[in-house]
């Protein structure tokens, strides 16, 4: 049998029985999603799960869920075990007549001193905070802000504090520790 390899060299091997293997690679178009859905990308191209052991089928951005070949090369035995995982997820969060309760460390971002800079809009990596045009501040989606503290650091009047972890409930703890 003749053959052309990835590196464009022909070559020629003797055999009984030839099995095409052919190599899967993530869609061009993954980037734009993640971006779209503000999820993270693995190297290779396909979805980033949270972890792979711990938390394998859900994405970096809470409420969406990465099955099957969305995270890489998967037979459809691993993708309908995915897909249960994923369901059970889903299901534990919908209790009737229960609201789904968020996280309860978010940031939020005083309105009286924003100077709508929009600093923090550029360096929150979950796409949580918007700008008001009609107010001329930026605001916190708490459903989406998972509480990293990356725009409270960034924001130059000082206006945006994560919910629990104020400035007085920090300096209490760090008293408290070296007590
Ligand atoms: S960085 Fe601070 S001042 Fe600037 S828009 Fe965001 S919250 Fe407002
Ligand atoms: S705490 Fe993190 S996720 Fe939440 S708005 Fe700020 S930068 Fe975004």
């Amino acid at each position: 049998m003749e053959y052309t390899d990835i590196n464009d060299k022909k070559g020629k091997l003797e055999s009984d029985l030839v099995i095409l293997a052919p190599a899967m690679i993530a869609s061009k178009d993954s980037g734009e999603l993640a971006e779209l859905l503000s999820i993270d990308l693995h190297e290779t191209g396909y979805f980033q799960e949270v972890h792979q052991k711990i938390n394998p089928v859900s994405a970096t951005t809470d409420g969406i869920f990465i099955i099957g070949s969305a995270r890489g090369p998967a037979n459809i035995i691993d993708a309908m075990q995915q897909a249960k995982a994923a369901t059970g997820k889903i299901f534990t969060q919908l209790i009737p007549g229960e609201k789904i309760i968020p996280e309860v460390m978010v940031s939020e971002i005083l309105e009286a001193y924003c100077t709508g800079c929009q600093t923090c809009l550029q360096v929150c990596g979950y796409d949580a905070i918007y700008f008001d045009d009609e107010r001329g501040i930026s605001v916190v989606n708490e459903a989406v802000c998972r509480g990293c503290g990356n725009c409270v650091g960034s924001c130059p009047s000082g206006s945006i504090r994560t919910k629990h972890f104020t400035n007085p409930q920090l300096y209490q703890e760090v008293k408290e520790a070296i007590r």
